[in-house]
């Protein structure tokens, strides 16, 4: 709608925890672009991986982030040329992104990367540390969480579930990338002090949207 100020909205929050069905939702409902940081650091871990780089070689990780040539074409994410985005979602994947994601190098080099891509206004950006690092200033702040069995569930019943991996697995992949998350040094997974906290175990995704929009109304007025 005309002069509605277009918001910047972050949603951080765990694994599974609902981030990207309510983040496309909230950005359809409102006419926003989405991002998803995720994939971003999962590019990193497959050029991290197709160039035999170890996650613990900082020199190795500054060479692959230096010669990434990442692009977002709708809903593909395009890595030097070549379409990655089925592919940058298996188990192996999801665990070297946790890893490389905790090196200083990575996250630098993504940081400039995610604000040119919220240069403009009207952006729904999910990751982890969205709100309290890479957009501080942003007008609204959501953490989503969800008990872990709930979010394993969650993903064994969504794309994991053709990867061979039992619920338990999922689970345990879960708890050891929250742990990896949520101890690292730089940009660990946390709430920011203004974020609102919603619990999603057991809404469904459009009442989550619905919380959120409820949120967003009065900063639209
Ligand atoms: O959200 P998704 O599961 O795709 O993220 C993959 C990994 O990327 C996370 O486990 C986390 O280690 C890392 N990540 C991050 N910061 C973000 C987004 C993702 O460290 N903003």
């Amino acid at each position: 709608m005309a002069n509605q100020p277009m918001l910047l909205i972050t949603i951080d929050g765990p694994a599974g925890a609902g981030k990207t069905t309510v983040s496309k939702m909230l950005a359809r409902t409102l006419g926003y672009r989405y991002l998803d940081t995720g994939a971003l650091y999962r590019a990193v871990a497959f050029g991290v991986r197709a160039a035999g780089v170890r996650p613990d070689d900082d020199r190795g990780l500054g060479d692959v982030c230096n010669t990434l040539r990442l692009s977002i074409e709708g809903d593909r994410l395009v890595l030097n040329g070549v379409d990655i985005t089925h592919r940058i979602r298996s188990p192996e994947i999801s665990m070297l992104a946790s890893a490389v994601s905790a090196r200083p190098v990575v996250r630098q080099a993504l940081l400039s990367i995610q604000r040119e891509m919220a240069r403009t206004g009207g952006l729904v950006a999910e990751g982890r540390d969205m709100g309290t690092v890479v957009f501080p200033e942003a007008d609204l702040k959501f953490f989503l969480d969800a008990t872990t069995r709930q979010r394993a569930f969650r993903r064994f019943a969504q794309y994991e579930k053709g990867n061979g991996q039992t619920l338990e697995q999922i689970e345990q992949d879960i708890r050891r990338r929250d742990q990896n998350d949520s101890s690292r040094d730089i940009a660990p997974l946390r709430p920011a002090d203004d974020a609102i906290k919603i619990d999603s175990t057991s809404m469904t995704p459009r009442q989550v949207v619905g919380s959120m929009m409820a949120c967003v109304g009065p900063l639209r007025e």
